[in-house]
């Protein structure tokens, strides 16, 4: 048995099996021992059934002696209900949207259920208990004394994947550890191979622990080894230095409607220090929604094209991209250079200014604004992911007046939708500035950011009030009303974000009942305000009528507007100063972080109303942080706390696993891998004596760049 070798040429696998296993991607034996299980049981935490109380999270074993599918809810959802018992008692289990586990457990088997008790109108019973078919107890684990649990799917058990993973792990010596052993000694962390089998088959928790904590290391320095070797090419790459003379930045700051905080003095002079350096600039600008990062992004832009090059500004929505496009026509046309500005999304492009009216943008074919960029008569250009169609070319010759690259909400990118505009078109590459209101945790922004430099915006421009927030009970919908009418009679305009576009469609049986934009719409304008004039917002609106309902609430020409999270993503209109949020326990943190991050644009005191249909310990406890956090960055360390993974997006925003996740709890390690990244990168640009963390790396690379 080799590590290479397949699954199927080791163990007999019957064709259900093939196709879980294919389902979770395992083909070879190294697959199988880099599949960890999701958590371990120990024996001594079974109970007999008669001595379960509720809230017990336990283990029983009995033999099943019902079995039930059947439907409910309107006969949409299935439940599949069992009954087993052993020498002592009968106990319940049920399982909801999954009837197949009718299919699995049949009457006579003897199975072992690990899950909460909970206590309903029949009696104590489980719900959605993890269980594993068994003859006896004995048989559980070879005697082992902790069982490692691994995810059930159709076609192969935990007990299975048990059996053919420990099997395997005599294959285990033949993989070669990329860690180098001195890093390893340092920080006491077990070899590759001690850490297989700790983690799959620990005679201690302990020993579990420690594989969990070698492998979350691992995770974390091959990320930071990978933005460091990127960092560094970039560094040895050319740019177009921008010499932009101080005074005439000043003076067109200046021209700013408002004075920059200091926080916006800082980050401005840091990029000024950046465009004239031999390298280009990767910057990312961290800033709390509503901390002016748009203001420090135009100043960038100006050091660009005062020194006559041509700068792209990448926003994720077409909205943001039409929002952008009219702000820094508000802003350029103070110059006396004023430079032309387009505008590139999908369905829109537009340039300003019109040959008709100099005062006002025109739209122009695509041809014709991608033939102007392209001979420079175009300075900036601005747009959604259309920038990165390889038809746009900037001017030049040899492709390089393209000086700056500006991605705003960075987030919301792919690294590799980020990384090819900020790529090398020709011989030179633009200097880059990132920017995101999504605060996250410093060890997460050591790791994923590790390619950049950071600066943050920490401060509101003065005089905004903080938002009153406030959770509202179900009763008390009537006195939130209010509060939006005498705000909306006072001049100012309120958001009402609903979960849902439509309603939930009935035929689908995962009906979900929370509010819809187009319901609650029509709703409001029946039952509770028929004196305002409400539209609606969301995603699944063309592009233009969303413009159309932006500028028509911009105008305020209606006073409610009625949306999806769509707005969640830098939306301003500052007389908007109070937001309504249904179904507040279906977002997330940082989500309504964003979301109430709408009203803090202007001077008038903001409002949060926020109503959750759940009432669990869970979302109230959530709720309470969001209440009482002072800024997104308390928010994200504070998710980072609580669940490690989940709403900061977890694998697939970050690129990182959940274990990752549990290495960025802890700062020292983070740090830790962060400084033998660099160590090493340090001495070993190329990575010559390193060759499999190179292909390591490469191998993450195809993995969350591609
Ligand atoms: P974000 O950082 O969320 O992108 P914006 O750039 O959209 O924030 O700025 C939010 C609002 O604050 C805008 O209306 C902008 O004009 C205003 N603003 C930005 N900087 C300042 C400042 N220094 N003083 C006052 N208002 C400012
Ligand atoms: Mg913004």
């Amino acid at each position: 048995m080799t590590p290479r070798s397949q699954i199927a040429e080791n163990f007999n696998i019957n064709p259900r099996q093939a196709a879980a296993l294919k389902k979770l991607g395992l083909k070879t034996i190294e697959d199988l021992l880099f599949y960890f299980p999701t958590r371990y049981e120990s024996f001594s935490e079974r109970k007999n059934i008669v001595s379960l109380a509720e809230g017990d999270k336990t283990t029983v074993f009995g033999e099943v002696l019902e079995a039930n599918i059947g439907k409910t809810w309107k006969k949409k959802m299935a439940i599949s209900e069992i009954s087993i018992g052993d020498n002592t008692g009968i106990l319940k289990a049920v399982w909801f949207h999954q009837p197949y586990m009718a299919k699995i457990i049949t009457i006579g088997d003897k199975i072992a259920l690990t899950g909460k008790v909970s206590n309903g109108k029949g009696g104590l019973y489980m719900s959605n208990p993890s269980f594993e078919k068994i003859t006896s107890y004995e048989a559980l684990g070879e005697g082992a004394a902790i069982l490692p649990v691994y995810p059930e799917t159709y076609g192969i058990t935990s007990r299975w994947l048990r059996f053919v993973i420990q099997k395997s792990l005599i294959a285990a010596k033949d993989i070669a550890d990329p860690i180098p052993p001195e890093i390893l000694k340092k920080y006491k962390l077990p070899s590759l191979k001690s850490a297989l089998i700790y983690i799959q088959k620990p005679n201690k928790l302990k020993d579990a622990e420690a594989a969990r904590k070698r492998f979350a290391f691992e995770e974390v320095f091959f990320i930071q080894m990978a933005r460091l070797k990127q960092r560094q090419e970039r560094q040895a790459d050319h740019c177009l230095k921008l010499n932009c003379p101080p005074e005439e930045l000043n003076e067109f700051v200046t021209s700013f409607p408002f004075q920059l905080t200091e926080a916006q003095k800082k980050a401005v002079a840091a990029i000024q220090a950046d465009v004239r350096k031999e390298f280009p600039m990767s910057r990312l600008l961290e800033g709390d929604v509503g901390s002016g990062k748009t203001a420090v992004a135009i100043a960038a832009t100006f050091m660009a094209v005062s020194s006559g090059y041509q700068v792209a500004y990448m926003a994720p929505t077409e909205i943001l991209a039409a929002q952008h496009f009219s702000s820094f026509i508000e802003y350029f046309s103070q110059l006396k250079f004023r430079p032309k500005i387009g505008l590139l999304t999908s369905s829109d492009c537009r340039k300003y200014p019109s040959k008709v009216n100099p005062q006002e943008a025109t739209k122009i074919s695509k041809a014709q604004l991608l033939k102007w960029v392209e001979n420079g008569e175009i300075p900036i250009l601005i747009g959604t992911h259309a920038l990165i169609e390889d038809k746009v070319k900037f001017c030049g010759k040899d492709g390089s007046s393209l000086a700056l690259v500006i991605i705003d909400e960075q987030h919301r990118f792919g690294t590799a939708q980020r990384s090819s505009l900020a790529k090398d078109k020709s011989g030179k590459t633009p200097h880059l500035l990132s920017m995101t209101a999504t605060p996250i945790p410093r060890t997460l922004a050591l790791t994923i950011y590790g390619d950049l430099d950071l600066t943050l915006l920490d401060q509101l421009p003065e005089g905004r009030k903080p938002v009153i927030t406030k959770i509202f009970q179900p009763e008390e919908r009537e006195s939130a009303y209010a509060t939006i009418r005498s705000e909306i009679e006072t001049g100012r305009q309120a958001y009402i974000i609903c979960p849902r576009v439509d309603e939930p469609d009935p035929e689908k049986e995962m009906a979900i009942l929370a509010k819809s934009v187009k319901e609650e719409a029509k709703r409001l304008k029946e039952k509770i305000f028929p004196e305002f004039e409400i539209d609606i917002l969301h995603g699944k609106m063309l592009p233009k009528e969303k413009e159309e309902a932006l500028l028509k609430f911009k105008e305020n020409k209606s006073k409610i507007l009625v949306a999806t999270s769509v707005i969640e993503v830098g939306i301003n209109v500052p007389n908007a100063t109070i937001i309504l949020i249904e179904g507040a326990e279906r977002f997330g943190l940082a989500q309504l972080h964003q979301l109430r991050g709408r009203v803090i644009r202007g001077r008038h005191q903001p409002y949060c109303l926020v109503f959750a249909e759940s009432r669990s310990q869970k979302t109230m406890e959530r709720l309470k942080a969001f209440i009482s956090a002072k800024n997104g960055f308390e928010l994200a360390e504070y998710d980072l706390a609580i669940r490690g993974s989940g709403e900061l997006g977890g694998g697939k925003q970050w690129g990182i696993s959940d274990l990752g996740m549990e290495a960025l709890k802890n700062l020292k390690m983070v740090e830790a891998a962060r400084t033998e990244a660099q160590k090493i990168i340090a001495n070993d640009p190329k990575l010559k004596n390193f060759p499999m963390l190179l292909k390591k790396i490469e191998a993450s690379k195809r993995l969350h760049f591609e």
